[in-house]
């Protein structure tokens, strides 16, 4: 089979959470070769390898989390002020959460990705919100499916009240990540710009 068929397969099994096994070893080949246009024929093997264990594997039958439309809302609301929304908390686990809007330049433009925030191929992709407002995570996602969702959850009720609880919890606000020093940014838990920008209450009483 061709090898940019197979990498192109690759990318959409783990964008519909479908790449289960060797996520990590599956998406640094996808990156090589995207960078360098080819791969050794030790690893083209692996590719085909992987994606024949990926069909293989069987699917669970949990239910879709749905109902998270007001999480693109959210994002495409701020993506009128902002060229990249994007902002970033910590798991139970200590590691960092980002949810950041795709650009037009990706094929999930408008949706918001989930990851641990590293840079593109050093980091772990959990998932995406779809358009719908469907959560659809990848195998590295589902390790954490229960935290993900009440996250999402939480942010779609109340951004504001979620904004603070974890700027308030990290002394950063979660939006630009900037220490929060003025005494009206300590009480809101974020600072003015990004009150502004996501549409959040300043300077009233919270
Ligand atoms: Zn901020």
């Amino acid at each position: 089979m061709n090898l940019d068929h197979s990498i192109h397969q690759l990318e959409n099994m783990d964008g519909n959470g479908k790449l289960w096994k060797r996520t990590d070893f599956a998406r640094s080949l996808i990156t090589q070769y995207n960078r360098k246009g080819s791969l050794s024929p030790k690893q083209e093997e692996w590719v085909n390898i992987i994606i024949t264990e990926n069909l293989a594997a069987p699917t669970v039958a949990k239910p879709t989390v749905t109902g998270l439309t007001r999480v693109i809302e959210i994002f495409e609301e701020a993506s009128e002020n902002l060229k990249y929304p994007k902002l970033v908390i910590q798991l139970g686990d200590g590691s960092d959460l980002k949810l950041s809007r795709a650009g037009p330049t990706s094929r999930f433009n408008g949706e918001v990705q989930l990851t641990d925030g590293r840079p593109y191929g050093q980091n772990k992709y959990y998932g995406r919100v779809t358009g719908n407002g469907e959560l659809v995570l990848t195998g590295e996602g589902r390790r954490h499916e229960d935290e993900l969702h009440s996250i999402l959850k939480s942010m779609t009720t109340d951004l504001g009240a979620f904004a603070k609880m974890y700027g308030l919890k990290s002394g950063n606000c979660c939006f630009c990540r900037k220490e929060l020093t003025h005494h009206s940014s300590l009480d809101a838990g974020y600072g003015p710009t990004c009150a502004d920008n996501y549409g959040l209450p300043w300077g009233e009483k919270a």
